[in-house]
């Protein structure tokens, strides 16, 4: 009798700046949600895209994260059967992905320019994420594009999306369904300057890394039915999704980068303590109403993804001041 592979979560940090509190918050119940059904962790770094990622963010990343309590079974600093954990030493899969795509007659070189390409390996949060490819190269023949290549003109590759909708159930949301022309239409695989596109890298390593949960943020919701095409056409076996609340600023503003004073760092310099900066996420995911300061592996008992606020919680500056009293 086959037995239910174990659960194994992911944490997948891109290195393009410090760990902040937004983050720590969706770490933290990656964590919670893998470790409290005894499941695994891996560490994956996200630095496909060369022009965002830096690698002093590798390991000041690896350090903020060990500081709040977190830890993984594999990663970079930890060797295991699916490494390498850094996606920039990992294109050679990619590669191979995209040739048995591109067999299956499921792909298309795009010409069209970089301007209209730039955000597409980038983190996809990106505002402009959803707007749909408008389809003008998925139109070209043969010969036009044979005329464009011997022109010199490098081209990207996309992914040819039928109108279908996807339907998959999120772990707190439960049933969805979703158009992949309302998720942005026909998405890259790969840049024309050869850099792979975030769908494809992260469709290949959860499932080269045997991931059966995502855990993640709900601004990334929208990739979510382009990742269940690929895992489909390539074989692969669907995670279980959840697409949790985010953070936001005073302002209703979603926590980033830019967001200096609130990377877990510059609070650290200011005072805080490991303890208190979970205690505060740990109230804001309903699971510690007290806000007393604890240690991730002190909320393992009480936790489950069901019992998660539906909606994104705000950091107010009261709740700063705290954290470095
Ligand atoms: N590297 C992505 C990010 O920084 C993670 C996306 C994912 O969890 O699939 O947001």
């Amino acid at each position: 009798m086959r037995h239910a592979a174990r659960v194994c979560g992911r944490f997948a940090p891109s290195p393009t700046g410090y760990v902040h509190l937004g983050n720590a918050w969706a770490f933290l119940l990656v964590w919670l949600s893998a470790r409290a059904q005894n499941g695994r962790m891996i560490l994956r770094v996200e630095d496909i895209d060369p022009q965002r990622s830096r690698t002093e963010f590798i390991d000041a990343l690896l350090e903020d994260m060990r500081w709040l309590g977190l830890d993984w079974d594999e990663g970079p600093d930890v060797a295991g059967p699916a490494q390498p954990y850094l996606q920039s030493l990992r294109k050679g899969h990619y590669e191979e992905a995209l040739t048995r795509l591109d067999r299956i007659g499921v792909t298309y070189p795009c010409f069209c320019t970089r301007g209209e390409l730039r955000n597409l390996a980038s983190a996809p949060h990106a505002e402009d994420a959803v707007v749909p490819y408008p389809g003008t190269c998925r139109r070209l023949d043969e010969a036009q594009r044979a005329v464009l290549f011997g022109a010199g003109r490098r081209a990207a590759v996309r992914l040819r999306c039928s109108a279908e909708e996807v339907s998959f159930t999120d772990a707190l949301k439960g049933e969805g369904r979703m158009r992949l022309a309302d998720c942005g239409g026909d998405f890259a695989l790969r840049r024309s300057d050869g850099v792979i596109s975030y769908q494809l890298a992260v469709t290949v390593d959860d499932a080269a890394m045997g991931i059966t949960e995502v855990v993640r943020g709900r601004d990334i919701l929208h990739s979510t039915p382009g990742q269940i095409v690929l895992q489909r056409l390539l074989g692969y076996a669907t995670p279980r999704y959840a697409h949790i609340p985010l953070l936001l600023d005073n302002n209703g503003e979603r926590l980033a980068k830019r967001h200096k004073g609130l990377a877990l760092r510059s609070l650290r310099q200011q005072g805080a303590d490991a303890r208190r900066v979970v205690g505060l996420l740990s109230r804001m995911a309903g699971l510690n109403p007290r806000e007393q300061p604890v240690k991730p592996g002190d909320l393992l008992p009480r936790f489950t993804l069901a019992r998660l606020p539906e909606h994104d919680q705000r950091v107010t500056e009261d709740d700063v001041r705290r954290l470095v009293a």
